[in-house]
């Protein structure tokens, strides 16, 4: 048996796939309901669609316009991105997986191992403790993931606050705003994402003084400080460094920083590495070099635009939005989107060789 620990995208997805090919799974979750509580502005690109084909349930909103801010420009672009109720979507993925034949235990707490083959997790509602034998463990339990620690496997742990919130807002529905500043938005962005006609998923990340950037946000956004729920948390970055496999203990998802560093979406990217570590699995194959093989590359390439991104000022986010406000240019954005890194700069580069003067924060 195949004993995943935690049922978000990433261990749900896994579980399906290793059902599907026949395996038998066990899928651990913590809490009572899968997707609660929500964590996540629940934005994908339609590359989502790639994996799983979501139901009307899951879709809260769609949007075909991202509007960019800066201090000082604003550029609009067309594009083809998916809101979805984060919650339905894990309900959604573990009732796959459930009809493959995947045996799902919530209110089970994974504690730690007894020996490689054993662990040990608690049934949280008739209190009790219970061992439970698998061939193989992952830990898909986020981003401070119980599974790594007990394996004695390193996070590295280059982290952003996500600080989000439900809001009530009257905006575009069809567009979604991000905010880029290097003084209201230090060395991330903001963003508003709305799910219906007046509520909006109001955040930002930061390294510190989250709640404060997102107070100054949230009152010049909307003029008010209302709040309806929050829905905070944190953004695992993508590193090279990451190990994701000890012997029979593999990790995914945010517990391997699988996340994008651009934006901090780690959705699509646990998906795709699903499918690595089914296929590393049950081909027995070193799932740390696959992962490189096949997502490595497009991960890497996030983070060097995120460190440099972080070095611009608010005049070089103004340049960057004059060219964004390009036909040629928007034409490449609504063709290729931030799921497909590799031909999205390649072709901006070759239409808008201007692009390259922001080279010198990469290299
Ligand atoms: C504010 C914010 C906004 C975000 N917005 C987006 C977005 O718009 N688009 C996007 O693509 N990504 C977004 N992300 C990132 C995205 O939420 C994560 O990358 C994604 O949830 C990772 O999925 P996962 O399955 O690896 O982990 P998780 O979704 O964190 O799932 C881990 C599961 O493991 C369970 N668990 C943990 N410990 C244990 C244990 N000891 N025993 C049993 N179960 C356990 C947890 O309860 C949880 O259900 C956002 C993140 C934040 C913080």
């Amino acid at each position: 048996m195949i004993t995943i620990i935690g049922a978000g995208p990433a261990g749900s997805y896994l579980a399906y796939l290793l059902g599907k090919n026949g395996r038998e799974v066990a899928l651990i979750e913590e809490h009572d309901r899968i997707g609660s509580p929500v964590q996540c502005t629940g934005i994908v690109t339609s590359s989502i669609e790639k994996f799983v084909k979501l139901p009307n349930k899951v879709i809260a909103n769609k949007c075909n316009k991202v509007i960019v801010i800066s201090k000082n420009n604003r550029a609009e672009a067309n594009v083809d991105e998916i809101v979805m109720w984060r919650n339905r979507f894990d309900e959604f993925m573990a009732e796959r997986a459930e009809n493959e034949g995947v045996k799902i235990f919530t209110n089970h707490q994974f504690l730690g191992f007894i020996n490689k083959n054993t662990i040990k997790i608690k049934d949280k509602k008739n209190n009790k403790i219970k061992e439970i034998e698998a061939e193989a463990i992952v830990g898909a339990d986020g981003p401070s993931s119980s599974v790594a620690k007990a394996a004695g496997i390193k996070q590295i742990f280059n982290y952003y606050i996500g600080m989000q919130a439900k809001v009530k807002l009257k905006t575009d529905i069809n567009a979604f705003e991000t905010y880029f500043s290097n003084t209201d938005f230090p060395e991330f962005f903001g963003w508003a994402v709305p799910e219906s006609e007046d509520t909006v998923r109001l955040g930002l990340g930061a390294k510190k003084n989250a709640k404060e950037l997102f107070y100054k946000f949230l009152e010049k956004r909307t003029g008010k400080k209302d709040i309806l729920c929050w829905e905070s948390g944190i953004f695992p970055i993508y590193s090279q460094k990451q190990a994701i496999q000890k012997g029979n203990i593999y990790l995914i998802g945010d517990a391997a920083c699988q996340v994008k560093a651009t934006t901090g979406g780690g959705i699509i990217p646990s998906l795709k590495a699903a499918h690595t570590l089914c296929d590393c699995i049950l081909s027995k194959k070193d799932y740390g070099k696959e992962f490189k093989k096949q997502s490595g590359m497009e991960l890497l390439l996030h983070l060097r635009i995120r460190n440099a991104l972080n070095k611009f000022s608010d005049k070089d986010y103004g340049y960057l939005l004059s060219l964004m406000n390009q036909e040629k240019v928007k034409k490449i954005l609504k063709k290729y989107d931030r799921d497909t890194p590799m031909p999205l700069v390649l072709n901006l580069l070759l239409r808008e060789p201007r692009f390259l003067s922001f080279a010198k924060y990469i290299f």
